[in-house]
């Protein structure tokens, strides 16, 4: 990191007591000009503190590609593969996202390929003239999860309606991940009754964030998941730095506060959660 102007990585945190997996994490995306993480590196200080496994999410064809690529060097890494929300209109654009499609459907036919995602509704960054394309595009990938029995990983920024909608309209696949969950009560409450998995990140760690915490507490422990969505929404007290997985621990600490419960059953309800919905590693 010299040079970089940036400030020291956080120091690890506590290791958790049994080991969790990080549900979802971009290994290819850096931030601000920093340089790619080494992948042994990352695995290797997520290990040190409990989270020896994790999924490598890839969200356009590159990133999906490298996904693939990662997932057969790495042990410790399953992978999911999809057209961003963001990413689908603007190849639509351009018309490229037939041909894209085909490749993410290939792609997706890796027997460690466990996810289609991150795919879903981004209302936050997209223009009104982009929506269409965006919402035919997270129906092709609902179809896509059914068709393979991979688990669909679902994006959703300033969508939840049109999300949960669309899922009812197709019909979800048997397992539905709202990764960085960002509803309310009610919301989570829905879900939950819908059978669908709420993955939390490091927002729920933040100050403001007092209705993110108030639908978890409502959510059972089988429903649940954690993710860093690294290197991005790097949990409290450290917002703001570069995320990457070791930094899971204070997100699941900070969950186990709002529950309730001890860490250790919380870590066994995360762990038994993810092999169940993406498989053995
Ligand atoms: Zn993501």
């Amino acid at each position: 990191m010299s040079g970089s102007g940036r400030s020291e990585p956080p120091p690890a945190p506590d290791a958790l007591p049994i080991p969790v997996v990080d549900n979802h994490t971009h290994l290819d995306i850096a931030r601000d000009g920093s340089e790619l993480p080494d992948i042994q590196a990352v695995i290797d200080d997520a290990t040190a503190v409990g989270v020896p496994r994790m999924i490598q999410i890839g969200c356009d064809l590159a990133s999906a590609r490298f996904t693939v690529d990662v997932i057969e060097r790495y042990a410790a890494l399953l992978g999911g593969v999809a057209l961003h929300p963001n990413e689908a209109p603007r190849l639509h654009a351009i018309g490229e996202l037939d041909s894209a499609k085909a490749e993410i459907e290939r792609l997706a036919s890796h027997p460690r390929v466990r996810v289609i995602g991150e795919t879903g509704l981004d209302y936050f960054r997209t223009a009104p003239e982009g929506i269409q394309a965006q919402q035919d595009s997270f129906r092709w990938h609902i179809d896509l999860a059914k068709r393979t029995g991979k688990v669909l990983q679902v994006h959703d920024r300033d969508a939840h309606e049109d999300v949960l909608r669309i899922l009812s309209e197709e019909g979800a696949p048997e397992h539905t991940v709202l990764h960085c969950f960002s509803g309310d009560i009610a919301m989570a409450r829905e879900c939950v009754d819908l059978g669908y998995h709420l993955s939390f990140s490091g927002t729920v760690t933040f100050k403001n964030a007092r209705g993110l915490r108030n639908a978890l507490s409502v959510t059972p422990m089988d429903n649940l998941l954690v993710e860093t969505d690294a290197p991005f929404l790097t949990p409290a007290p450290h917002r703001g730095a570069i995320n990457a997985p070791y930094l899971v621990p204070l997100t699941v600490r900070a969950m186990a506060d709002v529950l309730n419960v001890d860490v250790p059953a919380l870590c066994t309800a995360l762990a038994a959660n993810s092999e169940r919905i993406y498989g053995r590693w």
